[in-house]
């Protein structure tokens, strides 16, 4: 029995229970949490496939994610993480609140906090993400109404039943990278479409890239990025929960970075390439066809509360990040040297902006129609992310140097007789050679090698492309006419008349 099968709702809607009996429901413990993913997922990795639960480039980080989610339930962190849902009376995640007011957003935002510091910002898509994105569903579900009211109750639904059973969630929203100058219509296959419908549900096939999380994810929810929202085709608009267990639903991994060790070997949460060959989607999963107006409006709504989520982590990563430019300074004993104290401020300054750009877009959040707390954009943070992130690796690069490179491992450290050459050639200034080169390779981890280098192209590229984003923030910006004004006023030698 799948897991969407052994927890799937009940025929009533939210104020029923959406959890069959003998089902735990509320937020997971890490174990129930892994048995759940023991279902007919067809998961690939490097030719082979694997059993998540039971795969050693996979078990890792299933285990980091199990830790995360027992977590959530030791006595001091269970107030700020969970709550109690008013349907069934079990404890839920807070990252499932639908916030009505302020009290309610301070309180989810904390428990955000709390998971991206539990895992020093080095989980991108901890589940806290997309169960935001579920949030957003359900907020724009009167929207959704204009086009159908069955996609509204879908909506509901599919939000109480996330929220029960806690769905650990993957999104792909972008089309696979065959040919962009291409259109659909020119080659099908470049964007996922519905092929059949019916009254009970509709098939796709195609392909969707790329889709983070997704071997330890119950469900995908499917919708579209702006950039392919203007479909000639509108069976090319849809959007969709699938469960990762789905008959003809193929989810290829990129080859695991577990194997190398460090950072990768607890927080390589994966990215897959999901192809739809044939897949059932039941009705009551469907949340929108074929209106591409509304698909576009809908994208930044779904998203209002999820990349705000997103900048937490962000601030989370960026603290690490400055944590350990910091230590390899003074390692080496360059931390008072003026270039040095200068890129370290610049760290700084990221770690500060996003800090109080949190802050603010906090300060700006504003009812939504359906009545919830939202926040303010994010855009102008997420316009620079990518640049700070670079930016912050090429810092830790620059102090590092030959260091991030010539350390000892651990095996080299556990060698008695090549101790006395560490301790005396690699050691730092007051820092013995342990702990020097656990910083370094810490470093060289997160600024170097394969998973630092992934996690940087995830920062500049996650919150769709970068120069669409910038674009988007100058397009829209509500006060460029007056900054055009003062700029004439200027020009033309006028005292400022504001
Ligand atoms: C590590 C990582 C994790 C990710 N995780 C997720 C996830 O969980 N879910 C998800 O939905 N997405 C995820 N993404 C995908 C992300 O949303 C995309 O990378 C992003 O939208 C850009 O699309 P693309 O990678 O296909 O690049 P492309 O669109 O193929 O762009 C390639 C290059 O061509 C340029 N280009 C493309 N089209 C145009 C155009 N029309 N005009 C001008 N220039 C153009 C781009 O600027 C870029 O330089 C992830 C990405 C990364 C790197």
């Amino acid at each position: 029995m799948t897991t969407a099968e052994s927890r799937a709702p009940g025929p009533g809607g939210p104020g029923e229970t959406t959890l069959l009996p003998g089902t735990p429901g509320g937020a997971w413990r890490g174990s129930e949490y892994i048995a759940s993913l023991k279902d007919d997922r067809e998961i690939w990795c490097e030719g082979r496939r694997v059993d998540v639960t039971g795969d050693p480039g996979f078990t890792p980080m299933l285990t980091t994610l199990a830790g995360l989610y027992d977590a959530q339930h030791l006595p001091d962190r269970a107030e700020q993480m969970l709550y109690r849902s008013e349907t069934s009376g079990n404890r839920v995640s807070l990252s499932y609140l639908a916030p009505a007011d302020r009290d309610a957003l301070s309180r989810k935002w904390a428990n955000s906090h709390r998971w991206a510091e539990s895992s020093h910002g080095q989980l991108s898509r901890i589940p806290d993400f997309m169960s935001n994105v579920v949030v957003g569903l359900y907020d724009f579900r009167h929207q959704l109404a204009e086009v159908d009211a069955r996609f509204a109750s879908n909506a509901e639904n599919y939000y109480h039943y996330a929220r029960e059973n806690d769905l650990t969630l993957t999104h792909g929203l972008g089309d696979p990278q065959i040919d962009r100058s291409a259109t659909p219509a020119q080659r099908p296959e470049l964007g996922l479409r519905v092929v059949r419908r019916g009254e009970d549900g509709i098939v796709v096939r195609g392909a969707k890239q790329i889709a983070t999380l997704a071997p330890y994810a119950h469900e995908v929810l499917i919708y579209l990025s702006p950039a392919n929202y203007l479909r000639e085709d509108p069976s090319y608009v849809c959007w969709f929960a699938a469960p990762l267990a789905s008959p003809g639903l193929r989810v290829l991994c990129r080859s695991s970075y577990t194997g190398s060790g460090g950072l990768a070997g607890r927080y390589d949460e994966q990215d897959a390439m999901l192809v739809f060959d044939d897949v059932f989607v039941p009705m009551d999963r469907v949340f929108l066809l074929d209106d591409s107006q509304v698909a576009v409006r809908g994208f930044a709504e779904l998203n209002k509360w999820s990349l705000y989520t997103g900048q937490v982590r962000y601030y989370h990563r960026l603290r690490t990040l400055l944590g350990v430019a910091s230590l390899l300074a003074q390692a080496i004993g360059v931390n008072k040297f003026r270039q040095v104290t200068d890129l370290l401020g610049e760290l700084t300054s990221y770690v500060e902006i996003v800090r109080l750009g949190l802050e603010a877009i906090d300060a700006e959040s504003r009812p939504t129609a359906s009545g919830l707390l939202a926040p303010g954009s994010t855009a102008a943070l997420d316009a620079v992310a990518g640049r700070f992130s670079s930016r912050a690796s090429e810092i830790i690069r620059q102090i590092g140097a030959s260091g991030l490179i010539m350390q000892p491992s651990e095996g080299d450290l556990g060698t008695a007789s090549l101790r006395p050459a560490l301790d005396t050639y690699m050691c730092g200034r007051e820092m013995s050679a342990d702990e020097k080169s656990r910083i370094f390779r810490l470093a060289a981890d997160l600024a170097v090698d394969r998973f630092g280098m992934r996690q940087e192209l995830y920062e500049t590229w996650n919150r769709g492309d970068p120069a669409r984003v910038r674009s988007m923030l100058y397009d829209r910006y509500p006060d460029l006419r007056r900054c055009e004004a003062g700029a004439r006023d200027l020009a033309e030698g006028r005292m400022d008349h504001t």
